[in-house]
C-alpha cells in the first residue's frame, strides 16, 4: 500500500502542471485504434501502424506538454470544426437508444426530425417548427 501511494504521489507530481487528456486526445486514441483495426483487416499493416503510433506519440505529447493554453486553443479548434459531426452521431446514437419507443418523422415542410411514439397507429403529427400538419403511422 506504501508503494502504491508513493507511486500515486509521484505520478501527481510529475503530471501537475501538464496539460492531460481532452476530447482531442481521446478522438486521436480512438482514431488510432480505428486505424490499427482497418489495417488488420485490409492488410495495409504497416501504413495503418505508422498512422496510429504517430496518432499515439502526439496524443502523448499533448498529455505531457506544459504550454497548456496552447493545447487549449488546439482543443477548442477541434471542437468547433467538429461540432456538427459530433451533433450527427449524437442525435443517431439517440434515435438507436429510442428507436423501440419512438418513430423518426422529418416534417414535409421545413425537414425539421420529429419524434412520434409508438404504437399509436394513425396520427396527424404538426410540426412543431411550422406548423404543418401531415398523416403518419406510428
Ligand atoms: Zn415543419
Amino acid at each position: 500500500m506504501k508503494f502504491l501511494d508513493k507511486l500515486r504521489a509521484g505520478i501527481a507530481h510529475f503530471m501537475s502542471g501538464r496539460y492531460g487528456t481532452d476530447q482531442l486526445g481521446f478522438t486521436m486514441v480512438i482514431s488510432a485504434l480505428i486505424v490499427t483495426f482497418i489495417g488488420a483487416i485490409t492488410g495495409a499493416r504497416t501504413v495503418c501502424t505508422v498512422i496510429a503510433d504517430v496518432l499515439l506519440v502526439l496524443c502523448f505529447v499533448r498529455m505531457l506538454s506544459k504550454d497548456r493554453p496552447k493545447r487549449a486553443r488546439e482543443n477548442q479548434i477541434f471542437l468547433q470544426k467538429t461540432a456538427g459531426v459530433r451533433r450527427g452521431i449524437s442525435e443517431w446514437w439517440n434515435r438507436m437508444k429510442n428507436m423501440r419507443k419512438y418513430h423518426y418523422y422529418t416534417c414535409p415542410k421545413c425537414h425539421k426530425k420529429l419524434r412520434v411514439p409508438r404504437g399509436v397507429g394513425h396520427i396527424t403529427i404538426t410540426c412543431r417548427g411550422c406548423g404543418e400538419k401531415f398523416d403518419r403511422k406510428a
